[in-house]
């Protein structure tokens, strides 16, 4: 089997790969096994945009389309079934269709299969600088998608050449209509993941939710980008010790960033500097004005939101908030013990210690 690279970067999996031998014949992992390696090996090795930040997003976005019942229980219509595809499910109840089971309906099979492929793909080939950097710096993404989301552009147009990879493409048995469809659901929530687009996309949510309309595709499409978007950034609301050790991916990858940008004379975001940020403030401000909000107009649409994944939340900035109290008196602390230090050494003679005094006046 030829190697999975797609940026020259990567390693190339062979037949004898103890992974890819664990996935049992060549025939039950063509192209489904073949693919996600693929995927795996297009991902670098970056402190925080590597395979397992694509794994967590990926599981959030599992785990919410079943917590929100988003679950498709309706095929997707016959002209975009793959021809070798099995029939659909029976329903429960002999295949009556209830009222109650045309309330879950919220997402079509198709819904479901762009939102996970889109989170598997998001951050593909993610070189560990951002689009400022990418932008300022000048790069070669920036100039080839002319400045416009230069990163998420390139996450896209790399999935898709993994997919055009006749060994690694999924959807090889979808009809024309049905991957034209898929290619767009996927553009769009890739190119959502873009966060200097975070209010333009929050402020059209949060217009369509005072009338939210499961019918409505607009409506649903602004939904898929929501989701996409919470689950990209949804470490905090994994218990602390598992989205404490991210943070600090996250601020390596930030310095690794600034420290670049210093050497190379381009501005610098103080959010990345070391010399100026810290675990807390960077925290408390992310979950205070991006994290809660959005989660907060999710919870109106889904209720059961709110206790698993709000409370997680609220519980994060309040841990941060007491960590930048403590900080802050550590800071008082090295101040005062610095100016006492600066007093003592200012007020330091030869001479001028008490027994000195008594032996000057003698
Ligand atoms: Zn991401």
């Amino acid at each position: 089997m030829a190697g999975c690279s797609v940026v020259g970067h990567c390693r190339a999996p062979g037949p004898h790969c103890p992974v890819m031998v664990s996935l049992g014949t060549p025939d039950a992992w063509e192209p489904m096994g073949a693919g996600a390696l693929c995927v795996h090996d297009n991902y670098r090795n970056n402190p925080f945009h590597n395979f397992r930040h694509c794994f967590c997003v990926t599981q959030m976005m599992y785990s919410m389309v079943w917590l929100c019942g988003l679950q498709g229980l309706s095929p997707p219509p016959l002209s975009l079934q793959p021809s070798l595809s099995p029939p659909p499910p029976a329903l429960p109840g002999g295949g009556q269709t209830s009222d109650s089971l045309l309330i879950q309906e919220k997402f079509s099979q198709m819904d479901i299969l762009v939102l996970m492929t889109a989170a598997i793909c998001h951050d593909l080939d993610h070189p560990g600088y951002n689009n400022t950097y990418q932008i300022n710096a000048r790069t070669e993404l920036a100039v080839r998608y002319n400045d416009i989301s230069p990163l998420e552009n390139h996450h896209c147009a790399i999935a898709f050449q993994i997919l055009a990879r006749p060994e690694c493409n999924i959807f090889s048995s979808v009809p024309a209509e049905g991957f034209r469809q898929i290619r767009q659901g996927m553009i769009t929530l890739i190119l959502a993941t873009d966060m200097a687009r975070h209010a333009e996309i929050m402020d059209s949510f949060k217009e369509k939710m005072e009338n939210f309309d499961y019918s409505n595709e607009e409506h649903l499409t602004l939904l898929k980008m929501i989701l996409i978007k919470c689950c990209d950034i949804s470490n905090e609301v994994r218990p602390m010790e598992v989205a404490e050790p991210w943070v600090d991916c996250l601020l390596e990858e930030y310095f690794m960033q600034s420290d670049r940008e210093k050497s190379e004379g381009l501005p610098v975001a103080p959010f990345m500097d070391r010399d100026k940020v810290t675990k807390a403030t960077a925290q408390i401000g992310f979950i205070k004005f991006v994290l809660i909000p959005m989660f907060e107009t999710v919870t109106k649409l889904f209720p059961i939101v709110e206790e698993t994944m709000l409370r997680p939340l609220w519980e994060s900035r309040e841990h941060y908030e007491e960590l930048k109290q403590l900080d802050d008196a550590m800071k008082e602390v090295n101040k005062g013990s610095a100016e006492d230090t600066g007093r003592r050494v200012r007020d330091w003679r030869p001479g001028r210690t008490k027994g000195g005094h008594k032996s000057q006046a003698h």
